[in-house]
């Protein structure tokens, strides 16, 4: 296993798994910790690697106070070895013979099960448009590799095809001229596909982003059957 900062809070880890059957974007895991004593922790994580991808790839946030993200996010060195069941999930999942164009809605670690489509609707040429909601810029993970797939989506024949769009709700930097706030319906409407372009959508974080991300693309007019959400927690 190796592992690499992706923000100050969030790491990847990079997973060796072996008899691994295969996984479909946005599927996830549950990673079980054992202490000497043998007390355990099981917590679920979403896979942000293709499903070509070599390795099993993980990002985790550091939830302060937590008992496991803390720890998977400082402590964990490469080499070390642990328990993970899965892939598991059917229901939030996509692949390129689903079609798009794809809305996809980040809210913080949210980004993972998303990476892992946009890993393969960019090179399939599948359209997207990813919202991607952080605190602040440095806490955006990814920000390198999605932005060369927006030049790859411009450069491709379909223009303009692969969109990224970010909102910093807490702090931005000077000079930002982006989004500053949380997602509501009028930056829905600017930045979710119409409903008459009939996309899927996926809508990924803490419960309240997710509830608030969900209600607006249904007040928008987007069919409940095309909006698929996972949520990672309590908390909004
Ligand atoms: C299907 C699924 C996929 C997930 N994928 C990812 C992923 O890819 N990356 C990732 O970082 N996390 C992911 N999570 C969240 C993860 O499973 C843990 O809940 C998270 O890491 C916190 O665990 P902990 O042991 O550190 O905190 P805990 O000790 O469980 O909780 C500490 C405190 O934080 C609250 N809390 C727990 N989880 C959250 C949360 N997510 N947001 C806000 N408050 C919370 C608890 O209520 C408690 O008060 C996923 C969750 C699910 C259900």
């Amino acid at each position: 296993m190796g592992t690499q900062a992706r923000t100050p809070s969030m790491r990847s880890l990079f997973l060796r798994v072996p008899g691994w059957p295969g996984h479909r974007a946005g599927q996830h895991v549950d990673v079980r910790l054992t202490a000497e004593d043998g007390y355990r922790a099981e917590r679920s994580y979403s896979i942000a690697s293709a499903p070509d991808a070599p390795l099993v790839e993980l990002a985790v946030e550091r939830l302060e106070g937590g008992e496991v993200s803390p720890y998977l996010v400082d402590e964990v060195r490469a080499g070390d070895r642990f328990e993970v069941r899965g892939p598991l999930g059917g229901y939030f999942v996509w692949g390129a013979a689903d079609g798009g164009p794809l809305f996809l809605a980040a809210g913080g670690s949210g980004i993972a099960p998303l990476m892992a489509m946009v890993r393969v609707a960019a090179p399939a040429g599948v359209p997207f448009r990813l919202l991607y909601s952080c605190r602040s810029l440095t806490e955006a993970a990814y920000r390198e590799q999605l932005a060369g797939m927006e030049r790859a989506g411009s450069a491709h024949a379909l223009t303009g095809s692969m969109e990224v769009r970010l909102t910093l709700t807490r702090t931005q930097p000077a000079g930002w001229d982006g989004y500053r706030r949380r997602v509501d319906l009028a930056m829905l409407a600017e930045v979710a596909w119409p409903p008459a372009a009939a996309p899927l959508c996926y809508v990924c974080g803490p419960s309240g982003f997710v509830a608030a991300v969900a209600d607006g693309l249904a007040a928008l007019g987007h069919p409940a059957e095309r909006i698929r959400t996972e949520r990672f927690g309590p908390t909004g």
